[in-house]
C-alpha cells in the first residue's frame, strides 16, 4: 500500500517533502506525493467524484479501470498480426503508475496525468498471465497465513475467497505480491487492440503512432503549427517545427534527436 486517498489529498508539499529532499536528493522521491495526489485528483475528475467526499474504499468498490494516455502501447504479434497492448490499471495501480512508471512525464519532469477509462466488459481486455502469476510470491492482506510460505496467485485468490470470504478479491486490497520479488507487472489486465480496431478516442494518437512507425516523411509544410505534448494540455502555445523542437530541448531537456512526433509534439 503506498498512499491512502485522504493522505494524497491532504498532502500540501511541506514537511515530508523537505524531509525527503534532505535525505535523498532524488527528484522522484521528492515528486512522489505531488505526482500521486495529481493522479488521484485526475481520476476523481474523470469519475466526476468530489475530492472532499470520495474515499479510497468507495473507489475500490467502484472497480473502474484506467489506461494511461501518455504511455505508448507495447506491440505484440498474435497470429502474425500486430496488437497494441496497453496496461490497464485499477485506480490504485494508476496512481502508482503515474508516480513511478509514467516515462514521458517523469522524463520531462512535468505533472499532467491523463488517463481514460477502460470497460471491464471490453472483449479486448485480457488477463495478465505473466510468469509472476505462477510464482510463490503472493500473500493475503487479511491475515498472516502466507507470510512464511508465499503461494502463487491462483492459490492466494482461492484462499481469500474461502477464508475471509470475499467474492471478488482484488490485488492491493485483498492480496499482494512480494514487492521485493520485483517481478510483478504493474497491472493485472491489458487492453489488446488488434490492428484495424478502432481505439478509444483518448488512445487513438498512441495507436496511430504505433501503426505508422516508418511513414515516409511527407515534405514538411514550413507553416505547419505544432504544440508541445509535454506541456499541460491546456497550453495554447503553438510553434513551427523547429520552434517546438527547441522549446522541448530548452524547457523539457529532451534533445532534438530523441524527440518523436506524437510522443513529444503533435500537429496543432
Ligand atoms: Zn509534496
Ligand atoms: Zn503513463
Ligand atoms: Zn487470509
Ligand atoms: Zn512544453
Amino acid at each position: 500500500m503506498f498512499i491512502s486517498l485522504p493522505e494524497a489529498l491532504r498532502h500540501r508539499c511541506e514537511s515530508t517533502c523537505l524531509y525527503a529532499r534532505s535525505l535523498k536528493p532524488d527528484r522522484f522521491e521528492f515528486a512522489y506525493p505531488t505526482r500521486a495526489s495529481a493522479a488521484v485528483g485526475h481520476i476523481l475528475s474523470l469519475l466526476k467524484l468530489s475530492p472532499t467526499a470520495a474515499t479510497a474504499t468507495e473507489l475500490d468498490k467502484l472497480g473502474h479501470l484506467f489506461v494511461c494516455c501518455k504511455c505508448a502501447p507495447r506491440v505484440r504479434i498474435k497470429d502474425s498480426k500486430p496488437l497494441a497492448s496497453f496496461e490497464v490499471f485499477t485506480w490504485r495501480e494508476a496512481v502508482l503508475h503515474y508516480y513511478k512508471d509514467c516515462i514521458a512525464d517523469l522524463r520531462s519532469d512535468i505533472i499532467d496525468p491523463q488517463f481514460t477509462r477502460a470497460s471491464p466488459l471490453d472483449p479486448n481486455l485480457q488477463g495478465d498471465d505473466s510468469p509472476a502469476a505462477h510464482k510463490n510470491i503472493w500473500s493475503c492482506l487479511h491475515c498472516a497465513i502466507h507470510l512464511h510460505s508465499w503461494v502463487n496467485r491462483h492459490e492466494v485468490i482461492a484462499h481469500v475467497k474461502s477464508a475471509h470470504p470475499i467474492a471478488d478479491p482484488a490485488e492491493y486490497v485483498d492480496f499482494f505480491a512480494d514487492p521485493l520479488a520485483g517481478e510483478r507487472p504493474a497491472s493485472q489486465w491489458r487492453l489488446c487492440l488488434p490492428q484495424g480496431t478502432e481505439p478509444p478516442p483518448a488512445l487513438r494518437g498512441l495507436v496511430v503512432a504505433m501503426n505508422q512507425p516508418v511513414k515516409p516523411a511527407a515534405p514538411a509544410d514550413p507553416k505547419q503549427q505544432f504544440r508541445c505534448k509535454l506541456c499541460s494540455s491546456w497550453s495554447t502555445r503553438r510553434f513551427i517545427l523547429v520552434g517546438v523542437q527547441s522549446h522541448i530541448r530548452d524547457v523539457h531537456n529532451v534533445p532534438p534527436q530523441s524527440q518523436r512526433a506524437n510522443e513529444h509534439f503533435v500537429e496543432a
